[in-house]
């Protein structure tokens, strides 16, 4: 094979490597940051949740705070039934009485409904905590994957640079010159195989004759159609 075909082959190789090694990590902060945000939302809404069961927990202090002073009242007006001069005075006080123990009961069912709500929410909490932990756990091993990928992404993108860069020295300027006048619209891609009697580039059929002499690899031919370099791989 001539050797400058040979050069610009692998010349093409590096460059696509390169190509799709840097666009690969230009992705990879914002992956980061996605799963970054991902596992925040899940932190919010489980402190969210452990919010809601410290009101309900307020709430449920405050009614027995309730049932102290109603019990306080009760039993001060316990005691004034004792002391009641009238019977009109005794009915009065007894149906005070009787109002008092049923806003106790009231109150006290009250305490106990939440305290239902409470160990029902707690068991919520537990399992999307548990759950919380698993997220994170996955997303911190996912993000330390991405980031160990980019560095060695990184120092490969760095070592074929420099491959390209010897092989750079070794082309005629002429040469680079052309690959990249063709590369740059041609979607990076300036050299094509040759197969099936065409040029695998753009797809048009090449001349008989043209693709006998590409078939040798002993001329540096282009493509008639889409300007590519072509070479021959084999049927
Ligand atoms: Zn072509």
């Amino acid at each position: 094979m001539n050797s400058k075909l040979g050069t610009l082959i692998r010349f093409q190789e590096l460059n696509l490597k390169i190509v799709k090694l840097e666009k690969r990590t230009q992705r990879i902060p914002e992956e980061i940051e996605a799963y970054r945000q991902t596992l925040e939302e899940s932190r919010q809404a489980l402190l969210e949740e452990k919010r809601l069961i410290e009101e309900h927990q307020a709430r449920q202090r405050e009614l027995e705070m309730e049932v102290v002073t109603l019990r306080d009242t009760l039993s001060k007006h316990k005691t004034q039934l004792m002391e009641v001069k009238t019977n009109k005075e005794y009915q009065a006080m007894l149906h005070e009485i009787e109002g008092g123990e049923r806003g106790i009961e009231a109150k006290e069912d009250q305490i106990l409904e939440g305290m239902m709500v409470i160990e029902e929410r707690e068991k919520v909490v537990q399992e999307a905590q548990t759950e919380y932990e698993k997220e994170e756990k996955e997303i911190l091993s996912k993000q330390s994957q991405l980031e160990s990928f980019a560095a060695q992404a990184e120092n490969e993108i760095v070592d074929l640079q420099k491959e390209r860069g010897q092989l750079e020295g070794e082309m005629p300027e002429e040469l680079t010159q052309q690959y990249q006048r063709i590369a740059s619209v041609r979607n990076g891609v300036a050299l094509a195989e040759a197969k099936d009697q065409s040029c695998q580039g753009c797809h048009v059929k090449l001349r008989p004759q043209l693709f006998t002499e590409i078939r040798t690899n002993r001329e540096i031919i282009t493509c008639e159609n889409c300007s590519r370099f072509l070479y021959y791989a084999g049927p």
